[in-house]
This record gives C-alpha cells, sequence and structure tokens, in this order.
C-alpha cells in the first residue's frame, strides 16, 4: 500500500496528555469508521518509525482525516505527534487499514461499544459516522477512564447524547470519580454493569 501525505490543518488538545491531529490527505479513498492509519516518521539520517492510529473522523469525501494520540511518557513517536508536529507540517501515512472493527451506515443493528482510554478513537469515528450518515441505530457508549480530565471528545459525546435519545453514554471512573458520580473509582464489573442498566 502507497504511502501519502498529510497535511496538519488543525491541532486541538483533548486532554492535557492527547492531541487531536487534523490532517487534508490529498487522494485519500475515504474510510470506514473503525479503521487506522500506519503513520510514519522520518530523520534526517533516514531512521524511521511506524506507528498505527485509529481514524476518528467519520467517513468524508474531502480528505479530512483526523487522529487523537495520547502521549505516553519515554514513547518514540508519541511525544513528537503531541508536542512538536505543528499545523502546516507534513505527514506520511498509509491506510485506510483494517475491515474487520468497522461499523457502516448501512448496519441497523443496535451497537453496545466498549472503551477504555484511547480505545474510544475507533469507537468515535462510530458514533461520529452514525451522526453524519444521518442513522437512527441504537449507540450506546460505555467509556472507561482513568479520572474525568481523560476524558476525550467529552462536549461532542455530551452534545450527542443529549440531543439523541437513541446514543446513551455511560462514564466509568477507575482512579478519581467526579463528585456527583453515583460510584467510587473501579474497574467495570458485572454489578457495575447491571446497575448502569448495561446488561443485555
Ligand atoms: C490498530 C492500532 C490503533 C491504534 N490507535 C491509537 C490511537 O488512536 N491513539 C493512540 O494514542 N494510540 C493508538 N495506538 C497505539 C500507537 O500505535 C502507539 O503504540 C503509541 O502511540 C505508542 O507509540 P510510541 O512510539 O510513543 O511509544 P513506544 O516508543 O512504542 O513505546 C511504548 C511504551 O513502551 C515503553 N517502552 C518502550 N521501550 C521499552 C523497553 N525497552 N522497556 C520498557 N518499556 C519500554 C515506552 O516508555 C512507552 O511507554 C494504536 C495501535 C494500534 C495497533
Amino acid at each position: 500500500m502507497m504511502w501519502r501525505v498529510g497535511t496538519v490543518v488543525a491541532l486541538h488538545d483533548e486532554t492535557p496528555t492527547a492531541r487531536t491531529i487534523t490532517l487534508q490527505v490529498a487522494d485519500w479513498p475515504s474510510h470506514v469508521a473503525g479503521q487506522h492509519v500506519d503513520v510514519r516518521l522520518t530523520a534526517p539520517d533516514g531512521y524511521s518509525a511506524v506507528r498505527s492510529y485509529s481514524l476518528a473522523s467519520a467517513p468524508n469525501a474531502e480528505g479530512r482525516v483526523e487522529l487523537t494520540v495520547e502521549r505516553l511518557p519515554d514513547g518514540e513517536v508519541s511525544p513528537y505527534l503531541t508536542q512538536e508536529l505543528a499545523v502546516g507540517e507534513r505527514l506520511e501515512l498509509r491506510g485506510p487499514i483494517g475491515g474487520w472493527f468497522v461499523w457502516r451506515s448501512r448496519q441497523t443493528e443496535p451497537i453496545q461499544l466498549i472503551a477504555g482510554g484511547s480505545g474510544i478513537v475507533p469507537l468515535m469515528a462510530m458514533i461520529r459516522s452514525r451522526a453524519s450518515a444521518g442513522s437512527t441505530v441504537p449507540f450506546r457508549l460505555l467509556y472507561s477512564v482513568r479520572e474525568p480530565g481523560a476524558v476525550f471528545y467529552r462536549d461532542e459525546l455530551q452534545a450527542i447524547s443529549s440531543r439523541d435519545d437513541s446514543v446513551t453514554l455511560t462514564y466509568a471512573n477507575t482512579r478519581a470519580a467526579p463528585k456527583d458520580f453515583p460510584r467510587p473509582p473501579g474497574r467495570v464489573d458485572t454489578s457495575f454493569i447491571a446497575e448502569s442498566d448495561l446488561a443485555l
């Protein structure tokens, strides 16, 4: 698969450690929600590093691609993408990749999405894809984060779930919960599922 070049057109911090990078990619063939790209960085001496990032944006015909990268301490690629990459710079990417973990807007069955941390990114593409396609399929999102400040796309998720009764949003907080949260911090377990009315 060929490498393409994307130009950074916008940067947006989702949390203190995660940044959304919006790229304009010439000849982008569009994608399906759930797919990812490989990003390649090449140093002046020719050394290169490749990492995979999920597509956060809904499929679109404009060649607009959004990635959200969580910075890992001492990581090789994510600190560069979240701290140094600037608007106007170019990034090599290859994709879209992946055909199984996808949601297509013609699907009609109800969907339960479950995300932990940056695992929300491909699920956000699905939620955005549903919204942009005008689908009315019921979507439920269970989103586990370490603490409330770690939530990606908070305002957009809130807006979508408040205007659309068939999208429901449940947060789990593993290390710190908001003051008014009904449960102490902890991992998702069977009692969480039962009490959150998520039982299938
Ligand atoms: C399909 C797919 C989709 C993905 N989507 C996303 C996404 O949407 N957003 C996102 O943020 N990430 C995503 N990832 C993860 C991403 O590909 C990278 O793995 C991530 O950004 C870390 O890369 P890095 O180069 O910064 O860290 P690396 O340099 O690869 O290091 C990873 C971690 O390991 C530690 N480490 C490295 N070497 C050692 C060692 N020798 N001993 C001990 N520890 C070590 C580092 O300190 C760091 O914490 C995805 C991965 C896949 C496979």
